[in-house]
């Protein structure tokens, strides 16, 4: 084993975009940065390409291009006469926005004179890692810091095991050349509902799997109802309370076996999709010998300064159990952390306010806490809604439903929270996370003048129905 010298500041494990965000930083504020993913830099799934989950929001757009086509353009006037689908060209198009992506990224790693090793990483101690790839003699490389940033893997099933083929991982299912006529999808969480928005828009007959009783647990219990009613009335088939509990390959077609409170159920489909969480991916990524601290389901422990129990050593993103599994909370721990190793004094991380989004269409996004959570603790709230259907007619092509919801404290009218589910959901709940950012009130948002017509003055409805203020609902 060959030694390399200290010629590091900062290591970074990993390319996602917490690892990316953070070798930036750091190399912004003069530190001499080396990154290291097991993935290539120049291949189609390889590093930085996993930049969030566009590749995922790509095919939906492209997806919901086509079904406007086929379906909501007709009552503008405009007749689209012959539309088809051309799956690999659509991949295709998918595909060079994560190669656009991932260029533009090396670049600035180039610009920023960030070095970067395509090899498996290990931590053997603090300050000290050790490459080892098919290619090359293992190496130790030493850093006065260490960041571990290598995000999340599929949690496997045994019973549905992944063959790329018929039964699909998440990265897999977003990569169909052929579109299945039957189709099923093994949960129904974030990621279950992204992908069956894409292919169910698309023409498959799309099933959803989902062993909990509840719909969207997380999500306020009044955006679930309603999301659970527009996706069922969009043609998915959503079966609550369904474990599934094996699977088979026969003729090409995958057989599955579910449980559900009336017994065992069988269902014959052309894919699989699993589609049941994800894990910490911390597996293979320190020796057992630099004791870093793991709980029992991998997460690696932290503290609020996001650093490890060892010397030197952070870890960042979906690697810990701090905040949701979400890109921009990876990311804004990637900066906290390079500017505290650069001695900079930025900002910590609000983890009572980061924005979470579902990217189906309508899309689902909330900030906050949820009705039954602040009535659960008994807190005094005031509620105002608004219905989506109102506001969007003259701006959206197609059309809109959905809601907005605005919770606020009702001894101070400070917003607790704000729950939306609707066509670009995922950017109208900026102004909701700046609103709170800044400890506004309702009546703070109740009063600022929105541009109409426009999608965004349907959060200020919302907020102006809290006192009963509403002007269009
Ligand atoms: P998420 O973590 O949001 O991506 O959601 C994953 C979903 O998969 C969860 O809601 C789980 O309940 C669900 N799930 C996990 N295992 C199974 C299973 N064997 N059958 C059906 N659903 C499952």
């Amino acid at each position: 084993m060959s030694k390399v010298k200290a010629k590091y500041d900062v290591i970074v494990i990993g390319s996602g975009p917490s690892a990316y965000t953070c070798a930036i930083r750091c190399a912004q504020l003069g530190l001499k940065v080396l990154c290291v993913d097991n993935t290539d830099i120049n291949s189609t799934s390889g590093a930085f390409c996993n930049a969030g989950n566009v590749g995922m929001i790509t095919l939906l757009e492209s997806a919901k291009l086509y079904d406007t086509l086929l379906s909501d353009i007709d009552s503008h006037g405009v007749f689209a006469e012959n539309v088809s689908l051309n799956l690999p060209k659509m991949i295709l198009h998918k595909d060079k926005i994560l190669d656009g992506i991932s260029q533009q990224i090396t670049k600035t790693f180039t610009e920023h004179k960030i070095d970067f090793i395509n090899s498996n990483a290990k931590l053997i101690a603090p300050k000290i890692i050790e490459l080892s790839s098919l290619h090359s003699p293992s190496q130790q490389i030493h850093a006065k810091f260490i960041i571990l940033a290598t995000e999340s893997i599929p949690i496997s099933i045994p019973c549905t095991p992944i063959d790329n083929e018929f039964i699909l991982d998440s990265t897999a299912a977003l990569s169909l050349n052929k579109l299945p006529k039957r189709l099923a999808i093994l949960g129904a969480g974030v990621i279950g509902l992204e992908l069956a928005a894409i292919w169910n828009r698309l023409g498959a007959e799309t099933t959803l799997l989902e062993a909990q009783e509840t719909f969207l647990g997380l999500s306020d219990n009044q955006i679930s109802r309603q999301a659970y009613q527009i996706f069922t009335e969009q043609g998915l088939e959503l079966r609550l309370g369904a474990r599934v509990i094996s699977t088979k390959i026969l003729n090409k077609k995958v057989f599955i076996e579910y449980q559900d409170a009336d017994g065992t159920h069988a269902l014959r489909v052309d894919k699989l999709i699993v589609a049941s969480g994800r894990k910490p991916n911390s597996e293979r990524l320190s020796a057992p010998e630099a004791n870093l601290l793991l709980d029992e389901n991998g997460y690696v422990h932290v503290n609020e300064n996001c650093r490890t129990n060892l010397p030197g050593v952070y870890a960042i993103g979906d690697l810990t159990l701090h905040g949701p599994m979400l890109s921009h909370k990876g990311m804004a721990e990637g900066v906290f952390v390079a500017e505290q190793i650069a001695g900079v004094i930025g900002s910590s991380v609000n983890y009572n306010i980061i924005p979470n989004v579902i990217y189906t269409e309508p899309e689902i996004a909330w900030i906050g806490q949820t009705e039954q959570a602040l009535k659960a603790i008994g807190d005094p709230i005031n509620i105002g809604t608004f219905p989506l259907s109102i506001n969007h007619q003259p701006k959206s092509a197609v059309k809109s439903n959905g809601m907005i919801k605005v919770i606020a404290c009702a001894n101070t009218d400070k917003i607790l929270g704000v729950h939306i589910i609707g066509c670009h959901a995922s950017e109208l709940i900026a102004q909701a996370v700046l609103a709170m950012e800044f400890s506004a009130s309702s009546e703070d948002l109740a009063r600022t003048i929105h541009s109409h017509p426009s999608s965004a003055e349907a959060l200020r409805e919302a907020a102006l129905a809290i006192k009963n203020k509403g002007l269009n609902s």
